[in-house]
């Protein structure tokens, strides 16, 4: 049966969610059953530090072009009308 497939399928993915955990150290999902955390548990805290404030300035990076595609955006939008 389709529809039976698809609650068996539904059913293992919500069953999948629930083992996983948010790391409190570096705030990456990780599973529940393995003891440690995969991501960070191999750095200490001066590498994990660096490790979260790369991952912070790329996301300020990514902010900063999307606001200057905006503003292109807007810009053209302007200069079209006139
Ligand atoms: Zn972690």
């Amino acid at each position: 049966m389709l529809g039976g497939g698809f609650f068996t399928y539904l059913a293992k993915t919500t069953a999948h969610r629930n083992t996983l955990q948010k790391c409190t150290r570096c705030n990456v999902l990780y599973n529940k059953t393995t003891d440690k955390c995969p991501h960070c548990s191999a750095l200490n805290d001066t590498e994990l530090s660096l490790q979260l404030s790369k991952r912070k300035a790329t996301r300020l990076s990514l902010g900063k072009s999307m606001f200057i595609g905006a503003a292109v955006i807007i810009l053209i939008m302007f200069l079209l009308k006139i």
